[in-house]
């Protein structure tokens, strides 16, 4: 006798993938039978630095999530204050506000709103998965057309479908932690970048409800750094800073054309290495995999929809912030990156839509690029 699927899709993480997964889904298909799996229950806290671009917000809406629920009781971010490497400024509100929204409310805002679609949520830890002709076996006892692998930093679905190692240099750490938000200007999110040990920056990203979420991060090159490290660095960048407790959590950067999809299993979020390689955000890619692979489940071939989707997306943004990655490993394009979002607000619009949306390079950027750095070769700095 063949086996039939229990469920129609089952989506291991309810973090912004899974729960976007099953809201696109089930959009899609209203009746199909969707199951969330998530070691935690919800709320919970995810190490973040709890920026949520206006792209995560446009994604969700058109799923039919509102804005206004998900980032209730936070106050929208105007103005963005860059310091590069090598101390310039460049201090510019943004083209849309952006948003601060603590993990633990922004998450189970999520699920909440995919189980009114419709979705449930069970607590279970997923170990194996087996792919059948037509359904995958999840622990042996859970049976699903299609499973997308929405389980973050250390997906085990991923380990599970085989996908290749990382590869090297696509790997950051970072660690945060909550403290109050008077010291520095309220609406403004402060990246303060480093020279020592680039790629690397800290972060004040205040939520408007008097907390400020505060952070570094740099990338793994051999071996990974110490917690007393990662933590003298912080406060080297920020040295007002108050004691703080921080949790650290790595971050799969994109290696620009990222493993999505093995047969019936969809990998989306952390879990497929979509985090922007430019900037450490990894929200927008996580609901828009999501939302991609959801809508794709349904489908007859589920892994060719969901890649043709991905990459009509994301695919030249993903080329390109790796090919930006690489070239940023010396300091002095970010420098000149930073030099130009300071003059011009087209250019600062154009770094920020490659750092927290879809953006790629063009011969606009690239010119005011060049005259940045014409410029630059000027000044005495
Ligand atoms: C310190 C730090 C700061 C960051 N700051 C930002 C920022 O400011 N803005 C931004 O956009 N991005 C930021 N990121 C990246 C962002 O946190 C991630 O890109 C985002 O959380 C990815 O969402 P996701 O749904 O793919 O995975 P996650 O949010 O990690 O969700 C995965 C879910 O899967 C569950 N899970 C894991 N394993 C299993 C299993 N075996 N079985 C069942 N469930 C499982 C987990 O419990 C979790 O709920 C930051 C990352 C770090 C580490």
């Amino acid at each position: 006798m063949r086996d039939v699927a229990e469920w129609d899709l089952v989506i291991v993480g309810a973090g912004p993938a899974g729960t976007t997964a099953a809201i696109a889904a089930l959009n899609a298909n209203p009746s199909a039978r969707v199951l969330m799996l998530d070691t935690a229950d919800f709320p919970r806290d995810k190490v973040c630095g709890d920026g949520v671009a206006p792209h995560s917000m446009d994604v969700l809406a058109d799923l039919g999530v509102p804005v206004t629920e998900l980032a209730a009781g936070t106050r929208p971010i105007t103005t963005l204050s860059l310091t590069s490497p090598q101390g310039l400024h460049a201090k510019r509100n943004f083209a849309r506000p952006a948003f601060v929204i603590p993990r633990a409310l922004f998450d189970a805002r999520l699920v909440q709103a995919a189980q009114r679609k419709g979705a449930v949520l069970r607590r279970h830890r997923v170990r194996t998965l087996v792919q059948q002709d037509e359904l995958v076996l999840v622990d042996g006892t859970i049976r699903a057309r299609t499973v997308i692998g929405a389980d973050g930093a250390e997906s085990v679905v991923r380990r599970q479908c085989g996908a290749e190692k990382p590869r090297a240099g696509t790997i950051a750490i970072a660690l945060r932690g909550y403290t109050h938000a008077g010291l520095w200007p309220p609406g403004e999110q402060r990246l303060v970048m480093a020279s020592a040990h680039w790629p690397a920056y800290a972060w004040v990203f205040p939520a408007g409800d008097g907390t400020a979420n505060v952070g570094y991060g740099e990338l793994i090159r051999t071996a990974p750094p110490s917690r007393a490290d990662l933590t003298a660095r912080l406060y080297g960048l920020l040295p007002d800073l108050p004691p703080v407790r921080l949790r650290g959590h790595r971050l799969p950067l994109s290696p620009g054309r990222p493993c999505v999809a093995r047969g019936r299993v969809l990998l989306a979020g952390d879990a497929a290495s979509l985090i922007n390689p430019l900037t450490g955000e990894g929200i927008y890619y996580a609901v828009l995999s999501g939302a991609l692979a959801g809508a794709s489940a349904a489908t007859s071939d589920p892994a060719r929809a969901y890649r043709q989707a991905l990459r009509h997306r994301l695919g030249r943004h993903l080329r390109h912030t790796d090919i930006l990655a690489r070239l940023a490993r010396t300091p002095r394009l970010v420098d000149v990156a930073t030099a130009a979002a300071r003059d011009d607000q087209r250019a600062f619009d154009r770094v920020i839509e490659i750092g927290l949306g879809a953006g790629t390079l063009d011969l606009s950027l690239i010119t005011m690029l060049l005259t940045a750095l014409t410029r630059r070769s000027g000044e005495a700095l």
